[in-house]
């Protein structure tokens, strides 16, 4: 297999693993929404009632669970635009470890460490009062 061959099967590989992770994502989304929907709590209960208690454990759920899914779709068009896998800012490619912890970043690890350190220079030294 050709360098070129053996990464377009990578890649395919790759987009397996989204969609059987957005699968797994979006059913648990479903049980989510679905529990929300049914275990409506009385709000009269007060904070710290367990029933507001796993009310709340849920939203936050959904949100993390909500934004695991736009991170894979995001992941798949760049696949679908055969960008996956390259850093937008050097244009290097992205390691495969790095991918496999985060499949939708943009960046290579070199420029993600930059990014942050000029972030952090951005902000300046801490001021004391
Ligand atoms: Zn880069």
């Amino acid at each position: 297999m050709s360098s070129k061959e053996s990464e377009l099967e990578l890649i395919r590989q790759e987009r397996q693993r989204i969609l059987a992770e957005m699968k797994d994502v979006q059913e648990d989304l479903a049980d989510v929404e679905r529990q929300l929907e049914e275990n409506r709590p009385d709000f009269g209960l007060g904070r710290g009632s367990p029933q507001l208690y796993e009310w709340e454990m849920n939203l936050a759920r959904r949100d993390r669970l909500q934004g695991r899914v736009e991170k894979l779709q995001v992941a798949l068009d760049r696949i679908q635009e055969g960008k996956y896998g390259i850093c937008v800012r050097c244009g290097q490619p992205i390691s495969a470890e790095r991918l496999a912890v985060l499949p939708a970043t943009q960046l290579c690890a070199k420029c993600a460490r930059e990014l942050a350190e000029q972030r952090k220079k951005r902000r300046g030294p801490h001021r004391h009062r």
